[in-house]
């Protein structure tokens, strides 16, 4: 198995680095957790609105928990640009490599998928985010709708994560030039806004997970939850799945077009989940602020809030994931 990537694992922080607890108890990465929050807290303009979290979250170190993951595979990794794919080679900067599976993992612009299907990236299904981190303590996962102080349509966000939080604006409506909304926000929070990431995209819509004979994961494949942006708990869940079934297409247990089979039907009994957050996103970022303040005060009613978030574990459930062996660490 050969890995490669353009930047060195764990150089590419392309997120606030929030997620379920539960992926990081079940892959065995406790020590990479920065903080826990056990609520999520939206100030909107009628004040703050907290729900509490049957499920904690929490905030990683993302370099030493990527570092952590590539110490326990056996691929070999490969610094060089993914320039495209020909048959069963695949080129790169770094020359040609030949290779009986093929498995995109490049984030939203999906490389390789892109090339044999060039519609398989649709800007018009992808938010756009940047963040900065600053030196803020905090307790929970904090938002921000508030229509009076601050764009209605950009979702503000502070992700505490122990002595720093990574403070970032999206947009679900194609806008990029965030920079003049987060610099607002944070001169109002009295901090600075140096040490900018991004911007990057990250998609709500769910997309082809097989393009030819290529398996396509994580944001290649928007594998990532509209309204919420959560993306790094889809990486890994599907990810593994695409790892298991490709593992048993290179032993010569199922054949290529199985495996692909498989990984597609896999992938589309998901498919719900992705519908139902790609709506919510869709209604609630076009919504007046009366109706977008009802639907945050509704996911907060005590019989609604934790149904929701059970289905929500559920829909990509952390106790899925396999721990890997911890072969060099
Ligand atoms: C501002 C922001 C905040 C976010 N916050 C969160 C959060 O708190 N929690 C959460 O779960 N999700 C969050 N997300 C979403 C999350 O970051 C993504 O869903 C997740 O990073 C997707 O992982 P990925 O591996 O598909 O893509 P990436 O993390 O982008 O990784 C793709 C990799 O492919 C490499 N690559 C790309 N093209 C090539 C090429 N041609 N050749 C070689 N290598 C290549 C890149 O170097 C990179 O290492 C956030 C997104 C943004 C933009």
């Amino acid at each position: 198995m050969l890995v490669i990537d353009r930047k060195e694992i764990g150089t590419h922080q392309a997120s606030a680095c929030g997620t379920l607890l539960g992926v990081m108890e079940a892959l065995d990465a406790m020590d990479c957790v920065l903080q826990i929050h056990r609520r999520i807290v939206v100030t909107g303009p009628r004040g703050p609105i907290f729900y509490p979290l049957l499920h904690p979250f929490c905030t990683f170190d993302f370099e030493k928990f990527m570092r952590k993951l590539a110490r326990r595979t056996d691929a070999e990794f490969l610094l060089a640009e993914v320039t495209g794919a020909r048959g069963s080679v695949v080129q790169t900067t770094r020359g040609d490599f030949e290779a009986d599976v093929f498995v995109d993992a490049t984030g939203w612009g999906a490389t390789l998928a892109r090339q044999v299907s060039p519609r398989h990236v649709d800007k018009r299904a992808m938010s756009f985010g940047i963040e900065t981190v600053q030196p803020y303590r905090g307790e929970g996962l904090l938002f921000w709708y508030d229509p009076v102080r601050y764009h209605p349509k950009l979702p503000i966000w502070i992700f505490p994560c122990g002595d720093e939080s990574r403070i970032g604006v999206a947009s679900y409506v194609g806008e990029t030039k965030l920079k003049n909304e987060l610099e607002r926000f944070t001169r109002a929070l009295g901090v600075g806004m140096d040490g900018l990431h991004g911007g990057y995209f990250f998609p709500y819509a769910l997309r082809e997970p097989t393009v030819g004979s290529i398996f396509v994961v994580d944001d290649a494949a928007g594998h990532c939850f509209g309204v919420t942006g959560e993306g790094i708990r889809g990486a890994l869940y599907f990810g593994q799945a695409a790892g298991r079934i490709v593992r048993r297409v290179v032993d010569g247990e199922i054949a290529l077009a199985q495996g692909l089979a498989e990984y597609r039907r896999f992938v589309q009994s998901h498919r719900i989940y992705f519908t139902l957050t790609y709506w919510i996103q869709k209604v609630f970022s076009n919504a007046p602020s009366p109706l977008a303040d009802g639907i945050l005060r509704f996911f907060n009613l005590p019989l609604v809030l934790p149904l929701v978030i059970r289905i929500y574990v559920a829909a990509l459930n952390p106790a899925a994931l396999r721990r890997l062996t911890n072969r060099g660490v």
